[in-house]
């Protein structure tokens, strides 16, 4: 693998913009239409399993036809995950899988098996996509479930053992076209086919299977090609985006000041997409089962970030209510902003650390208007999605040069590259650092600090950038998914090998080499707090991975969102031995988890001993709004009061109780 030097530079602060759209046809011969036989079209009742695994699932027989999206109904609220607050009205933007950009490839006779085996990787992933949200409805109004189930049955089916799937595998395997060039003629060709049939009947029916058609063979194709929802940059002014899945690094490339909210069929409270949009301020609501399917391109919608509810067609009176609370949310906003010159210390007299997370470099004008003092976590991933080759040392000195300048003074803490979990980037891939296939347990696999160890050359670039950038300010490192001392001892090593080389190259550096912390977000790394605390300079600790593997709960997946609870005791006491640990050796150490953004958590955290926050920047006046009212010793109080207890819904109820008290 090779992030070295002469690469073309990335943009110092922003996201990549889209790759251009390949010009359609470049193969050399021209990839003859071929014939339609004059076969019945999809759906096709169920045949013989062939031999092919993935594909052997027998077919429901003929599905009740889905029927076509109702036009007007009355209005209806659908039910989510609350995930970042305020309310959005606005036409939807969206609502259907995106067309993915793909480039027409020819492929050798010798690679066709492994490009039929990269089609059923993509028919699986889209099987499993399709049966989690058929899964998922059963939550739905039972109108809502018979309009959206008949439709997911069909596109089943035509991944299943049907004339689609056979009419790819034999482009591929006859006319040796790469799968994404197979499954873009297959699909051409049988959408004519079904709109071509002879009677003047049912043309509408023809034109919404031709549709169905088209749209499976787009979600064959985003699979296969594993392509960013791109098109999002295009959003109009004051969308609101609906869509099934938005992965982290699809959010990284939304525009806050067009975007006016989300909403998602998929996605947990603490997934990596929820927090940038926190951090972006824009309501959202994910894991709203069946709203892709429920809601049309254009119509007015209302989200409800706070409430957890998407309202389609909207009553006038409910749209009246709506308006107000937008008006009430925007003026609650300033009336915080004003807090920003305050300072963040308790009501008796104590200082307390109230720092931003940084996702995004869209981020960095809302962090300035946070009143935040430095930024106490910096995830890096960004500079490395949404490109196929992977950033060179300067560039990601720029980048992080560029950050630390705009902090004028405040400390930064930059996080090192934690790959792994939901967090796919595509350049490690493409330059075969990370394996291709996207289900290989990844976070319980080689993720964060692991995947730096087995990679030197990638690890020394980015230290080596973030070195040079701590020249321009004050800069801290923070390693991610540490679980054990040979890990910190191996990358502090490498760290000091790093900072030498750059002296003996004569890089202007900082005068001492900066402090190198860890990520306290495994059960191991909690409980061996005590160890760690010999080998790190501070801690930092992330509950949200902390909660999903303590709880054994994944963080983004909406169906086990009820599961995923920082207040569990198991969490918070692993949260009071890591911060006991550091307290014992002095040691600087903070909470940069979704957990610091919630002001009703504050007093708990304060009380367990914690006196260091970092957080989503909107999130920063609402904190330090509680942080200003609060006493330590009463903090302390509480807190012993709270770690008494066993019971999830007796910690809840107490530590909400407390913050409306
Ligand atoms: C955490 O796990 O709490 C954390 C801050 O890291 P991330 O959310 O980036 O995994
Ligand atoms: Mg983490």
């Amino acid at each position: 693998m090779k992030p070295t030097d002469g690469e073309p530079a990335h943009p110092p602060l922003e996201p990549q913009p889209p790759a251009p759209v390949p010009p359609a046809p470049v193969p050399p011969e021209p990839v003859p239409p071929e014939p339609v036989p004059p076969e019945p079209v999809p759906p096709e009742p169920p045949q013989p399993a062939p031999a092919q695994p993935a594909l052997t699932q027998p077919v429901a027989a003929e599905p009740k036809r889905p029927r076509e999206k109702p036009a007007t109904k009355g209005e209806r609220r659908l039910i989510g995950i609350p995930v970042s607050p305020g309310v959005a009205i606005g036409p939807v933007f969206g609502a259907a899988e995106p067309q993915a950009v793909i480039t027409r490839t020819r492929i050798q006779a010798i690679d066709t098996q492994a490009e039929i085996a990269r089609f059923d990787a993509a028919i699986a992933q889209s099987r499993k996509q399709l049966l989690k949200l058929r899964a998922r409805l059963g939550i739905l109004p039972e109108d809502s479930q018979a309009e959206i189930a008949p439709l997911l049955d069909a596109y089943l089916q035509m991944i299943g053992s049907s004339r689609l799937v056979r009419g790819v595998r034999r482009r591929v395997a006859d006319m040796l076209v790469s799968a994404e060039t197979a499954v873009v003629d297959e699909t051409d060709a049988l959408a004519e086919t079904i709109l071509a049939m002879p009677g003047d009947d049912d043309r509408a029916g023809r034109k919404r299977r031709a549709d169905e058609v088209r749209e499976i063979g787009r979600r064959l194709i985003r699979n296969l090609t594993r392509a960013p929802f791109r098109s999002f940059t295009a959003l109009p002014q004051g969308a609101l985006l609906v869509c099934e899945a938005l992965r982290p690094a699809d959010a990284a490339l939304l525009d806050p000041s067009r975007l006016a909210g989300v909403a998602t069929d998929e996605g947990g409270a603490d997934g990596h997409t929820a927090i940038m949009l926190r951090a972006l301020g824009v309501p959202a609501v994910l894991g709203v089962p069946g709203i892709t399917q429920a809601a049309r391109p254009g119509e007015t919608i209302i989200i409800d970030g706070a409430a957890g509810t998407v309202t389609l067609n909207p009553e006038p009176a409910t749209l009246t209510a709506a308006r107000r609370a937008v008006t009430a949310y925007a003026r609650e906003l300033q009336k915080l902003a004003a807090l920003r010159r305050l300072p963040s210390v308790t009501a008796d007299g104590e200082v307390v650390e109230l720092q931003a997370n940084l996702e995004i470099p869209a981020e960095l004008p809302l962090i300035a208007q946070s009143g935040a003092s430095g930024i106490g976590l910096l995830r890096t991933e960004f500079l490395f999605m949404n490109r196929e080759t992977l950033p060179d040392e300067n560039a990601q000195t720029e980048t992080y040069r560029t950050i630390v300048e705009a902090m004028s003074g405040d400390p930064v803490t930059i996080r090192v590259l934690d790959w792994g979990g939901e967090k796919e980037i595509e350049a490690l891939q493409s330059e075969g650092i990370v394996p291709e296939a996207a289900d290989l347990n990844p976070a319980l696999g080689i993720r964060g600090i692991r995947l730096l160890l087995r990679e030197p050359d990638l690890f020394e670039t980015q230290l080596a950038a973030i070195l040079r950038a701590a020249a321009w300010g004050p800069v801290r490192i923070l390693l991610p998914m540490v679980t054990n001392v040979a890990e910190v001892r191996a990358a502090r090593d490498l760290y000091e090998r790093v900072f030498r080389r750059l002296r003996r190259r004569g890089e202007r550096l900082p005068d001492k080499a900066p402090p190198l912390g860890i990520m306290i977000e495994t059960p191991g790394a909690a409980l061996a707090a005590d160890a760690l605390a010999l080998e790190a300079d501070f801690f930092a600790i992330g509950t949200n991975d902390l909660t999903m593997y303590t709880l054994a709960v994944d963080r983004g997946e909406s169906d086990v969102s009820a599961l995923y609870d920082p207040l569990h005791p198991a969490v918070l006491r692993l949260v009071q031995f890591a911060t006991e640990a550091a307290l014992r050796m002095r040691m600087p150490v903070s909470v940069c988890g979704e957990m610091a953004a919630n002001p009703s958590f504050v007093k708990l955290l304060i009380g367990l001993g914690l006196r260091s926050f970092s957080m989503n920047a909107s999130a920063v006046p609402r904190v330090k709004q509680v942080v200003r009212t609060v006493d330590i010793d009463d903090c302390a109080r509480f807190a012993r009061r709270v770690m008494d207890q066993s019971d999830p819904a007796v910690i809840r109820e107490m530590v909400t109780g407390a913050a409306a008290a």
